[in-house]
């Protein structure tokens, strides 16, 4: 992620502080929490880059927000902090090796319990009858909702007594823990409410919020609210010696602690723990947002200490959000193998569900417009399907001034000027005129099979024609599907032809991964420019992931360029055009060509009379040199087929390029 500026960590600050409003004081967030954890991740960058300028009002710098005017204000014994949060085994490690630098020889014994997605509470009793039940609020004041959580059925207004937990039952007992919806209570409850003609509540969690937050305890009570303990403080710590003990403490004393919670010694065992949650939250009887780790050991823990607004022995696991938010760098438009035009929004990569993801399909002029995406918008990504990223929405209050609605006719224009595009009437999608499906597909067919490309051998424009016509082939991998079988049921072939073209096809399984690349058909990726690409990236993966920067980064790629190059990897039926190639085991290939030429690069001007521009090309490509267009700045020899014009000397001696006739680049070949 890179460092916001100090005029976007304002404006995130205060959307982000909006948003805290809406989700901690009036329980009805806007946004979803991945959207609000995504934005702060931000905010967390950009102090980390510069710890001089936090501002101190920074949600990080915070808990929660200001307790309800509304409700008598009680001060916490004990701060009810938050957690830091982590999100992959190697942060883990890192909070462990920062806690073994701090209090060596800490046992490694980490407690880990699911988080609950509810409302934090700090439910009091003296001598084991409750006196007070208090939110966590700013985190150092709460409000006061006793009469309300006095109507929640699994909070004991006494303590059970038995012979271990007596002492527990004299004096102040402090059990924290979170209040709930389970999942089954808030369905029952909403299929109660549209029966009634009613709105459906959004979620469990903010409606277990708002319902203890409510001052009509009557009300509260029709609402089937849910404690779970997970915390037991005494005055006297050494009374809690483990986070374990606390769990079965607070069970004896009638306050469900979750059966999930176990101790483990190894961190393998800790993340088998977070992987087999990662899978069976789903089916938990309340809505989770991660895990808790801690270390068990109560007396370490005070030691360790808290750093901010978080303690250092504790961390919360959060799974890969199905939400996240980043910028729109550009909005390219893919011309799909039906001749249709896409708009497609290429982003700063941002993880979504466990994959980095730095495209999303617009897919018309409609929805376009619906959502209205601009460049240098602020967008929420999600996955639909859990496979195919989509932009859900714009948060307008982060737009830069000064951007313009995405006007797709005129960028259609700028991005395409040779082809023209219609739209029929009552449609959504543009599409190149003229062009149909098949007329493209034997285009991009005969291109793909040429000398420059794969070059097969007896795949030409006949035969080409006929079996897309006879639709055999549907795209250009169809080609490896291809039967000897199939080929005879066509008049054009024979045996011997048919046998001749599936071997052909057969031999290319492995093509050089630049003829491949340029037999792709990408738009203003001609055969030099797929050798500069394939020895910048070095693979199709590496290619296809590349970002706008990186491909910009690459000798002789300008913005057109790599727009087009985006355009074609953000295409859905390109995608799964590559992944077709690989399940019939094509199997591009790359070889660094290195050779005498290497770094160097030429351009031929005129004819040659030993060899023809292609042939000259492909001897100095072989030798790992570069065959150019026209001179540039990199460009190291002008071979002078000829008379060379006034510009192009003038251009070659400003940089430095050496003129070298036809006899010299022999020798170079040589
Ligand atoms: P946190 O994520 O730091 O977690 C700490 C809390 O976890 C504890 O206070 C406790 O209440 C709870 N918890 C649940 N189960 C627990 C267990 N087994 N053991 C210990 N603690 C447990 O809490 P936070 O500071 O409230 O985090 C902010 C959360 O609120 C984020 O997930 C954020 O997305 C959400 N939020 C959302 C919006 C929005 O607009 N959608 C706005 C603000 C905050």
């Amino acid at each position: 992620m890179s460092v916001p500026t100090k005029k976007r960590y304002d404006e995130l600050l205060k959307l982000l502080e909006t948003y805290a409003y809406e989700y901690y004081v009036l329980d009805e967030p806007s946004v979803d929490d991945a959207v609000y954890d995504s934005l702060m991740a931000e905010v967390k960058t950009f102090e980390n880059a510069n710890p001089g300028s936090i501002n101190p009002n920074s949600p990080t710098q915070r808990v929660a927000a200001k307790p309800l005017e509304k409700f008598k204000k009680v001060a916490h014994q004990k701060p009810m902090i938050s957690l830091n949060d982590v999100f992959s085994r190697d942060e883990v490690e890192a909070w462990v090796r920062r806690m073994d630098k701090l209090l060596p020889g800490t046992t490694h014994e980490f407690f880990c319990d699911i988080k609950k997605d509810g409302l934090a509470c700090a439910l009091i009793y003296q001598d084991g009858v409750l006196t007070q039940a208090v939110t966590r609020g700013d985190s150092r004041v709460g409000e006061d909702v006793t009469a309300n959580v006095r109507t929640i059925k699994s909070v004991p207004l006494q303590l059970r007594r038995d012979s271990d937990t007596a002492g527990f039952l004299s004096g102040r007992t402090e059990i924290r823990g979170e209040i709930v919806m389970l999942k089954d209570d808030f369905d029952r409850l909403n299929k109660q409410r549209v029966a009634a003609n009613l709105p459906p509540f959004k979620n469990p969690r903010n409606l277990a919020a708002g319902t203890i937050r409510q001052l009509d305890p009557k009300l509260v009570a029709e609402r089937p609210l849910t404690f779970i303990g997970y915390d037991l403080l005494r005055d006297d710590a050494s009374e809690v010696p483990t986070n374990m003990y606390a769990y079965q403490t607070l069970r004896k004393l009638g306050i469900y602690a979750s059966s999930e919670a176990t101790v483990f010694t190894s961190l393998d065992d800790v993340m088998h723990f977070v992987d087999h949650w990662d899978k069976a939250r789903h089916d938990l009887p309340y809505n989770t947002d991660g895990l808790v780790v801690k270390v068990n050991d109560r007396g370490a823990y005070e030691k360790l200490g808290v750093v901010g607004k978080n303690p250092r022995a504790a961390v919360a696991y959060k799974y890969a959000a199905e939400q996240a938010t980043t910028i729109v760098k550009d909005i390219v438009i893919s011309i799909g193998r039906t001749g249709a035009a896409t708009p497609v929004a290429v982003f700063d990569p941002v993880d979504v569900a466990g994959t980095t993801v730095q495209h999303a399909s617009l897919h018309n002029a409609d929805e376009i417009e619906r959502k209205d995406v601009r460049v240098g918008d602020t967008v929420v990504i999600f996955k639909a399907g859990d496979i195919i990223p989509q932009v859900e929405k714009v948060l307008t209050e982060l737009r830069p001034k000064g951007t313009q609605p995405f006007d797709y006719p005129s960028e259609l224009a700028r991005q395409y000027p040779e082809l023209e595009f219609v739209r029929a009437t009552g449609e959504a999608v543009y599409r190149v005129k003229g062009a149909t499906g098949p007329l493209l597909l034997k285009r991009a067919l005969q291109h793909f099979a040429s000398k420059g490309a794969l070059d097969i051998d007896t795949l030409g424009e006949k035969n080409v024609v006929a079996l897309v016509d006879a639709g055999y082939v549907k795209d250009l991998a169809d080609i490896y599907a291809l039967t000897k079988e199939d080929l005879l049921k066509l008049d054009r072939f024979a045996e011997i032809s048919a046998r001749k073209l599936i071997d052909a096809i057969s031999g290319k399984r492995q093509p050089p991964l630049e003829r491949f690349v340029y037999g792709l058909g990408i738009r203003h990726v001609g055969v030099q420019t797929a050798i500069d690409l394939v020895n910048h990236f070095g693979s199709l993966d590496a290619l296809a992931s590349a970002t706008l920067e990186e491909l910009e980064g690459v000798e002789g790629v300008g913005k057109v360029v790599a727009e087009s190059i985006t355009a074609w990897f953000a295409d859905q039926d390109n995608q799964r055009l590559l992944e077709k190639f690989t399940e019939l085991g094509v199997r591009p290939q790359f070889e660094k060509k290195s050779g005498k030429l290497t770094g160097q690069s030429f351009v031929v001007t005129g004819t040659l009379e030993s060899m023809g521009r292609d042939e000259a090309a492909e001897k100095i490509r072989a030798l790992g040199g570069i065959f150019q267009s026209s001179v540039a700045k990199d460009t190291t020899y002008l071979v002078a087929g000829g008379k060379v014009g006034a510009s192009k000397l003038k251009k070659a001696e400003s940089y430095g390029t050496k003129i070298i006739d036809e006899r010299a680049l022999l020798d170079l070949l040589k």
